[in-house]
């Protein structure tokens, strides 16, 4: 997989949602480690200064925006400083382009929700390994991305600190050894909370995660433990392994980042501080590790470690996507662009809390599943999920 490039290895990097929260800590991971990582090409929705940015640290040879007013503006600004060696694309077609990039060996695909999908199936199809930070592209299309992946001889490799955290505990073991994985849940800002104290929860309130710094749709995902039901289903598709093997448990402190259960009742598990530069420097540089990437553990200052079951009565969305990967089909990506159009109505103060799960649950019993889960089905459930998740909202 690396370049040979003058006398050093170094492997050429596509960052997809360069900008975002993911993006910005892979920038950082290869800016502490020039011999071993080359940026080659950037994208962003429409952030464009910190895109500007980043064009100057990292001088990658293409800068793609979906927005095209933005890429225009990206353009000029590019020509006006007399920088000639960033070719600028524009629209969702010039960032599934960048992604195609020839001189990147590995695409980091970190763009946020259901914009990630053609992107990474771009780069997929160009043969790029991928270090997959955006869940929703295997939670919508799983199966075809997965099929894509295997004809094109392509590797996957986790960053999500319970997905990675899965796939170290895995290395070596034989799939018949497994008896079932074990997600690790913070519990979010809500943990231990009622029905009824939630109702009066704000945006505010919602977007303080205990652990974790993300963006704002993941922390709302994580507040309502969408974000783990997303990530049963992208286990799922990255492991093989069907529903009743997945577990999740509730473990406030985020140091022990998931677990696998074998046949013989012995348990491992991948702990570290929380910080997602550490699952992004492994997919980076797999199978190497990369010298101090995290901060050591204290574990004496730690003390103890939790383990709760979750409240699915209280945090339906977790319940609803067992129940979207059962029926599976077109299922999954209903869920998925329902939950999409519910977290973004209530960070825009249209909904409560409370609502998130009722919506999507609403939207769910109305699909009409065909049971089919080809990219053009996925599609049109994905389009179609997110009208009725706005018709559904106006009903009550
Ligand atoms: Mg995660």
């Amino acid at each position: 997989m690396p370049t040979k490039l003058g006398n050093r290895m170094q492997r050429g990097i596509t960052v997809l949602g360069s900008t975002g929260s993911i993006g910005r800590s892979t920038l950082e991971v290869i800016a502490g480690n020039p011999d071993k990582f080359k940026v080659c090409a950037i994208s962003a929705n429409n952030s464009i200064e910190v895109l500007k940015e980043q064009i100057l640290q990292f001088k990658p040879d293409v800068a793609a925006l979906s927005d095209e007013v933005a890429a225009n503006e990206l353009y000029k600004w590019l020509k006006g400083n007399g920088i000639n060696n960033c070719h600028v694309l524009s629209g969702p077609q010039g960032v599934c382009e960048a992604a195609a990039y020839a001189e990147a060996d590995f695409v980091v695909s970190a763009i946020v929700g259901a914009a990630g999908l053609l992107p990474t199936l771009s780069a997929i199809r160009a043969k790029k390994h991928i270090g997959l930070a955006n869940k929703e592209t295997l939670v919508m299309a799983g199966a075809a991305v997965i099929a894509e992946a295997h004809k094109h001889g392509v590797k996957i490799l986790p960053i999500d600190s319970e997905h990675s955290a899965i796939f170290q505990c895995l290395e070596g073991h034989e799939r018949a050894a497994v008896k079932r994985l074990i997600l690790t849940a913070s519990g979010g800002p809500f943990f231990g909370k009622t029905l009824k104290e939630l109702e009066l929860v704000t945006k505010a309130d919602a977007l303080k995660h205990p652990n974790w710094e993300m963006g704002a749709k993941i922390t709302i995902d994580s507040a309502t433990l969408m974000n783990k039901g997303l990530e049963v289903i992208e286990a799922h598709h990255l492991f093989g392994f069907s529903h009743d093997k997945i577990s999740v448990v509730v473990h406030p402190q985020s140091i022990v980042h998931s677990m696998v259960e074998f046949v013989d009742g012995s348990v491992l598990a991948e702990l570290s501080v929380p910080d997602m530069k550490g699952p992004i420097a492994y997919a980076l540089s797999y199978p190497e590790r990369i010298n101090g990437v995290l901060k050591s553990i204290n574990l004496e200052e730690l003390c103890t470690l939790s383990f709760h079951k979750p409240d699915t009565e209280t945090f339906k969305c977790l319940g609803l996507a067992y129940e979207a990967l059962k029926e599976g089909g077109t299922m999954p990506a209903v869920l998925n662009g329902a939950n999409e159009v519910a977290v973004g109505l209530f960070i825009n103060d249209v909904i409560n809390f409370n609502m998130i799960p009722d919506i999507i649950k609403e939207v769910m019993d109305a699909h009409e599943n065909g049971g089919t889960c080809d990219l053009e089905s996925v599609s049109e459930a994905d389009r179609w999920a997110r009208a009725m998740a706005v018709e559904k909202t106006m009903e009550v």
